[in-house]
């Protein structure tokens, strides 16, 4: 596809021309960065490390009403999004763009959820390479990278002065055009390739995911656990500010006779996620719930759609308020389980 650039200081300009979109950028709410509307171009900067929030609320809100209807009678009103309704989320970094694409295989797997699937066809996704990974981040031991193209419609390279535009498919060459981006050279193709590679080199943590789908199954009676999830607070943080977790529960509400049907986001790490009714519940303790979330990224996910429902993203770790750590719960594992394999 091509390459584009445009001046820094010339941003605001670019998202105004981007008038036939509805434009997301990080922005700050109080302490906590997330993607918003844009409502002031001249307001927007790319000077970011990540969004505390990831995007996925973009395509999976917190609380979305699914229909209405009104008690007494059977017409539902449904409530799905415009597909022709076009928006572009401007800075998304590669990891949240690699997130959308595994989390793709369950919103289309047994039931295509339009609510989902509209949202993604609507969206052109132009990301922002990292230049200067976290410390927690560990994207290429999980098939990402951190100038990754992987689900980006464009990519964006900080260069200095300028930034420098990738763009990858159809729709990241509209965006460009409508962005009113000048054609870039080969000087900036290259130095946007050289910082891809130098970042590549400042991640710091990494894990080794070769056989860990296969060996968690066999640690699931194992004390092993514990020593994690003795200290977890059941706050839900580290499900919450994850770009792969997606648990949601229905729930429908009355305002008089005016009712919906309205899908919101929940988590495994809270008891009452599996509670029955009957009042059993098949994950009682942290315990289980810990085992689960590691295992539903690292073993059920992978067993079902082939691939890790974790992209490194290291918001889970960052933002833990006891510091369990995903990155040493999978490495102890992978002792956990030699040990296992020894005495079996
Ligand atoms: S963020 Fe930490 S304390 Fe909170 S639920 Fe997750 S592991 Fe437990
Ligand atoms: S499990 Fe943690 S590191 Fe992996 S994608 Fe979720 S928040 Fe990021």
């Amino acid at each position: 596809m091509g390459d584009y650039k445009f001046a820094k200081d010339k941003l605001a300009e670019a998202l105004s021309g981007l008038t036939d979109y509805e434009v997301f950028a990080p922005a700050a709410v109080g302490d906590v960065l997330r993607f918003k509307v844009v409502e002031d171009p001249a307001s927007v900067s790319l000077d970011y490390d990540n969004t505390t929030v990831p995007p996925k609320e973009l395509m999976f809100p917190q609380t979305e009403t699914l229909f209405k209807y009104r008690l007494g009678q059977t017409d539902i009103e449904p409530t799905v999004p415009d597909a022709s309704a076009k928006r572009a989320v401007v800075g998304i970094r590669p990891c949240d763009a690699l997130a959308y694409t595994i989390v793709d295989n369950l919103y289309g797997w047994d039931f295509p959820d339009p609510y989902y699937q509209q949202r993604r066809e609507a969206t052109t996704l132009v990301g922002l390479a990292c230049s200067d990974p976290c410390a927690n981040c560990f994207c290429p031991s999980v098939g990402g990278a951190p100038a990754s193209e992987k689900g980006l419609d464009a990519l964006i390279f900080d260069l200095g002065d300028a930034y420098y535009v990738k763009t990858l498919t159809d729709k990241g060459e509209e965006f460009a055009k409508a962005a009113g981006l000048e054609a870039a050279g080969d000087a900036e193709a290259k130095a946007a390739a050289k910082q891809g590679e130098e970042a590549l080199g400042k991640v710091q943590r990494s894990i080794d995911t070769a056989g860990i789908p296969e060996h968690l199954p066999e640690l699931y009676d194992d004390k092993f656990w514990e020593q994690f999830s003795d200290r977890c607070l059941s706050c839900g943080i580290c499900t919450f500010l994850c770009p792969t977790c997606h648990c949601f529960d229905i729930q429908d509400e009355s305002e008089g006779f005016d009712s919906r049907r309205a899908r919101m986001w929940d988590t495994c790490m809270f008891a009452e996620y599996t509670r029955h009714t009957s009042g059993h519940n098949p994950r009682p303790t942290r315990k289980e719930r810990t085992r689960n979330r590691i295992s539903h990224k690292y073993s059920y996910f992978p067993e079902k759609f082939d691939v890790i429902a974790c992209v490194g993203c290291g918001r889970c770790i960052n933002n833990c308020p006891v510091n369990i750590d995903i990155v040493d719960i999978l490495e102890k594992s992978k002792q956990a389980g030699a040990k296992e394999a020894k005495t079996a």
